[in-house]
């Protein structure tokens, strides 16, 4: 009992109340950095600690591997180390290796590594177009259409509800879903959304397996619960039955998987679906100083409709720290060059490697950052993109591993052998300088290191030992951890936190990206956004760079700056010569070039206007420039509580 006081420590009321809650159902309702997983997790640790729940009977899902390796070390420090906290798939997958045996009579047919090329293979028997964008496309519709339950005969209609804009005609995706769906199950394999799929079918058709399922989970806990999608909920709800020991926790600003069919309906809707829940709000911030919660408030409040649920105020609880600082540069490579300058210097202040994060909105944009760095000799890991142990350099070091057992390879104690025999698929004994070769050299030496740390652990373990321990991480997708600098996506940044964040490349058509073409898909976009600036403890540094990597065509800052950039800081006023690069290299179709003040500050993005044509000069201001003047001025008159109406002439 003498714990027991210790996790409530720490905490303050409201978080107190969610963790002591001796029952479900329990839903916090919070902002970013507020404590949700610190609550869910002391929570957990709390009721074990009471004997209310075995750490065995605990299931804890969110939705990214890494988030779940932070909240299983969460755990750990909190002597509930035992409770499986696991991302929803990895958590559907453990459950169907069990039961699909005894529902099916045969083995689990596997899980496809490359569901790309499967695509490829359906949309070629349709004589359909296999470039690869138009098959990543044609994937990603099939994956909404899987996660929110909707069959190929439902589909040409259930888009057209959605309001879905599919690459190709509804009916002829609805055929290559088909195909998809055939070739897979004549392979007998297993996607993604096949395991929550099959999971579900499972729980709710079989009694007997239901009943067995709920005597070994008793306690059910989501994170990150605003991005839930129909098909996880329905996972959820065929977990958790009619009983209501669960807890969720959520945010609903930060919903940036609804294009994926995610929606924060569950979420805010969870305290009507259970009246006697105990309903937590929390708001305030104990991760970021108040500088950046002061930011983020501000990108947040720009946000067009504030839907009930959405409209949390975060209080900075931290002391004060640097004001976060924005950068333009001419070109990307400038802007990775200087953001390595700066995180070498954070570096030598004192801040680790490991507490460095640059994020960014898509995947390709890490490699200039991911070159810069190497040029610098900083190390890095990237997040988000391919899972560890679908790389292709680890998939051919695990098959050489396991040959290496099949031949009974003598390879007494372990590191020196794991590392010899991968040398066999490139292991180098110095890292290459950079770009995806050191990357592959990371992964494959974190491999060796993962030896080290199993021999550490189980003195004699040999090698069918350590491969049996790679294939427990590869079901579990719990990648071995590399000390570096942390690129990641936006995505897979969310529920981490990093002393210093640089969120680079904010320019339009990468924030918000090019085909976000709705008002919902840009206000996602700034979500995202949001959910970025609030991954900063501390050093926030925003930028972005006027052309691309030795690009000419020049490109715009994010609209979502616009306000955000302090009127006196020197990115807020672009020079002459960049206005007049803007005004040359993107005049609008029937532009004739401003002649005006007001244009040619609208064009700067300096200047409020009353929007429309001006009555000086015979300038249409394009859409784009348009939809930021009206983000910014909305925010203007926010602040100055009056419409603005400013007209220069
Ligand atoms: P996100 O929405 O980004 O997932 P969150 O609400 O889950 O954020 P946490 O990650 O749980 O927030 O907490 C943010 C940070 O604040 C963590 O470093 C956590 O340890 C710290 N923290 C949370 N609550 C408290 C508290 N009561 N006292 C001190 N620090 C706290
Ligand atoms: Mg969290």
């Amino acid at each position: 009992m003498a714990e027991l006081p210790r996790l409530l420590e720490g905490l303050d009321p409201e978080q107190r109340e969610a963790v002591a809650a001796l029952r479900g159902p329990v839903c916090v309702l919070a902002g970013a950095g507020t404590g949700k997983t610190r609550t869910i997790t002391h929570r957990i640790a709390y009721l074990v600690q009471r004997g209310l729940v075995a750490p065995q009977q605990v299931l804890a899902v969110t939705f990214t591997a890494r988030a779940a390796g932070e909240m299983r070390t969460r755990l750990r420090g909190l002597g509930a180390g035992g409770v499986q906290a696991q991302t929803f798939h990895a958590a559907a997958f453990r459950q169907l290796r069990y039961f699909w045996p005894r529902m099916h009579d045969m083995p689990m047919w596997q899980l496809t590594d490359n569901k790309f090329r499967l695509v490829v293979t359906a949309v070629n028997k349709l004589g359909m177009s296999t470039e690869k964008e138009d098959v990543r496309d044609v994937a990603s519709e099939i994956e909404w259409a899987k996660s929110s339950m909707i069959s190929p005969e439902q589909y040409p209609s259930a888009a057209d509800a959605a309001g879905r804009e599919p690459p190709v005609a509804p009916t002829l995706l609805a055929r290559a879903f088909a195909a998809y769906e055939q070739v897979k199950s004549r392979a007998q394999l297993l996607d993604f959304d096949d395991l929550l799929l099959h999971i579900a079918a499972i729980l709710e058709d079989s009694q007997e397996l239901a009943e067995e399922f709920r005597s070994q989970y008793r306690s059910f806990v989501v994170d990150e619960y605003q991005d839930v999608n129909p098909l996880q909920q329905r996972v959820l709800d065929a977990w958790v039955g009619n009983r209501d020991d669960l807890t969720v926790v959520g945010d609903a600003n930060q919903t940036i998987y609804s294009f994926a069919g995610a929606a924060p309906k569950w979420l805010i809707g969870f305290p009507r679906r259970y009246p006697e829940a105990t309903l937590v709000r929390l708001e305030r911030d104990y991760r970021s100083t108040p500088q950046v919660v002061d930011l983020a408030n501000q990108v947040i409040g720009a946000a067009r409709e504030r839907p009930a649920g959405t409209r949390l105020k975060l209080i900075g609880q931290r002391p004060d720290g640097p004001r976060p600082d924005f950068a333009e540069y001419d070109d990307e490579t400038e802007e990775a060059e200087a953001i390595a300058r700066k995180i070498a210097q954070l570096a030598k202040r004192g801040v680790p490697l490991s507490e460095i994060a640059i994020l960014f909105r898509i995947n390709a944009q890490s490699e200039v950052y991911e070159k810069a760095l190497s040029e610098a000799e900083i190390p890095y890991q990237v997040r988000g993109g391919e899972r560890f142990f679908a790389r292709a350099e680890i998939r051919k070091a695990m098959s050489t591993l396991r040959t290496a057992i099949a031949r009974d390879v003598a390879a007494d104690d372990l590191p020196g052998a794991v590392r010899e025999l991968l040398v066999e698929v490139g292991l180098t004994e110095e890292p290459p300088a950079g770009g995806s070769a050191r990357e592959r050299w990371e992964s494959m030496i974190s491999l060796v290191e993962l030896a080290e740390e199993l021999v550490g652990q189980v003195p004699d373990a040999d090698l069918a030992r350590y491969v049996a321990e790679l294939d427990a991480r590869a079901e579990s997708q719990h990648p071995p951890t590399v000390e570096g600098v942390t690129l990641a996506s936006l995505h897979a940044a969310k529920g981490l936190e990093w002393d210093a964040v640089f969120l680079a490349g904010l320019v339009e058509g990468t924030l918000p990206i090019q085909h976000a073409d709705t008002d919902a898909a840009v206000e996602e976009e700034r979500r995202l956004l949001y959910v970025g600036v609030t991954r900063a403890r501390e050093h926030l540094h925003l930028s972005w760079a006027l052309a691309r990597a030795g690009g000419r065509r020049f490109r715009r800052r994010s609209r979502f700056l616009y306000s955000l950039v302090p009127d006196e800081h020197p990115a807020a006023l672009p020079t002459k010569a960049k206005m007049r690069e803007q005004q040359q290299i993107k005049p609008s179709k029937q532009q004739a070039k401003p002649k005006c003040r007001v244009c040619e500050a609208a064009l700067a993005g300096t200047m409020d206007i009353k929007l429309g044509r001006c009555r000086d000069c015979p300038s249409d201001l394009d859409e784009d420039l348009l939809s930021a003047l009206r983000a910014w001025r909305s925010e203007r008159a926010r602040q100055l509580k009056v419409p603005a109406y400013v007209v220069f002439t």
